[in-house]
């Protein structure tokens, strides 16, 4: 039995990658400790004879008994609050965390695939966004600490490809959603999710013209897994390209969940990009890969999922 260790493992994306590789027949190893994710993500594995949980901070050195052949690192903050609340840890698990599941693959020899983002791109020029584009990022800005993070993670993963022969995989997230979202992580589908299920206005940030291109959480992880299969090491954009404005996304939330409340509008944070789609000619073309779920159907299901949550849960407040 292959075995594949996921870091990030209680998070959104990371817990439901721990489902696709045990439901693929693969040994998962999940390591997290849960500084953005929730130990409910994965309860459903705890008596899984295939999963195992390693409570671990990857900053630290990082021990594994056994064999490993896969690893997948995706162990960080990811939505603007969380990485603006905990900036140094942000810009810690990337770099140095990054560094000690490099190392643990070449120990392990290992393959390893990395979480890296369209925030790559920065605040991108150029629209919509190829792999080749070097990206417009404001270093010494306040979302300057995940987007260098996530560049320094990418040259880094590189370097162990040239210098060590390492094999290595990276992709670049753009923006994902689905079940299993923290409902107070500040991303716009939790918020506006969470809004309206409490009945409160919708809170758009700007005008609400900047856009977005999102992506179900099932096509992403089908993605990601034919990547880390395939034999291409450059980076590869995985995403949604139906782009959408924030403000005709507020609209289409407010029909879906049949809410009357209005939308408020709010500063925009500094850096928010105006713009974003990825361009995925290079994932259809390598990995023979495109997103099935469309918004609505995808949406749905996500609504569905904020509903089962509690009333605590939905009025518990972090930020
Ligand atoms: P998430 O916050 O739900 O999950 C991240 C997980 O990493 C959490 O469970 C957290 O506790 C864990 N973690 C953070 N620092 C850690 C550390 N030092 N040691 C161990 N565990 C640690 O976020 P997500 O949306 O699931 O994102 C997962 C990955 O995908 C991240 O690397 C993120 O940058 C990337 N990504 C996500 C999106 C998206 O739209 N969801 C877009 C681009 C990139
Ligand atoms: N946004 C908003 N209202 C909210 C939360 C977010 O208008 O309550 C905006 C945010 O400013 C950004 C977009 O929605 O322009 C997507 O934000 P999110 O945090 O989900 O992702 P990211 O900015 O990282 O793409």
């Amino acid at each position: 039995m292959k075995r594949v260790l996921i870091t990030g493992a209680a998070g959104f994306l990371g817990s439901h990658l721990c489902d696709r590789f045990i439901n693929e027949g693969f040994h998962v190893i999940g390591m997290d400790n849960f500084i953005t994710g929730d130990k409910k993500n994965i309860a459903h594995l705890n008596n899984h004879p295939n999963f195992e949980f390693i409570e671990h901070d990857v900053t630290e050195f990082i021990k594994i008994e056994g064999d490993l052949d896969y690893i997948l690192h995706f162990a960080s903050p990811a939505s603007p609050i969380d990485y603006l609340k905990i900036p140094i840890q942000t810009l810690k698990v990337g770099s140095l965390g990054t560094h000690n599941l490099l190392g643990l693959a070449k120990d392990k020899n290992a393959r390893i695939l990395i979480a890296s983002t369209s925030e790559v791109y920065g605040d991108p020029l150029v629209h919509p966004q190829t792999e080749d584009y070097y990206g417009n990022v404001n270093t010494i800005g306040p979302r300057g600490v995940y987007d260098e993070a996530k560049r320094f993670q990418e040259s880094i993963t590189m370097a162990y490809h040239r210098f060590h022969g390492l094999e290595t995989r990276i992709v670049r997230i753009f923006n994902t959603y689905g079940p299993r979202m923290r409902l107070n992580d500040g991303r716009v589908i939790p918020a506006f999710m969470g809004q309206a299920l409490r009945g409160e206005d919708l809170t758009i940030f700007g005008d609400g013209s900047q856009t977005r291109s999102f992506c179900y959480v099932d096509d992403q992880v089908e993605g990601i897994y034919r990547l880390l299969f395939s034999d291409y090491a450059y980076p590869v954009n995985i995403g949604n390209p139906h782009e959408i404005s924030i403000k005709e996304f507020a609209e289409e939330i407010m029909k879906l969940t049949a809410t009357h409340q209005k939308v408020v509008y709010k500063d925009l944070p500094v850096d928010d990009p105006m713009q974003r789609q990825p361009d995925i000619s290079l994932a259809k073309k390598v990995l023979n890969w495109q997103p099935n779920i469309g918004r609505e159907e995808g949406m749905k299901l996500t609504f569905e999922y904020f509903k089962t949550l509690s009333q605590d849960e939905l009025y518990k407040s972090e930020h």
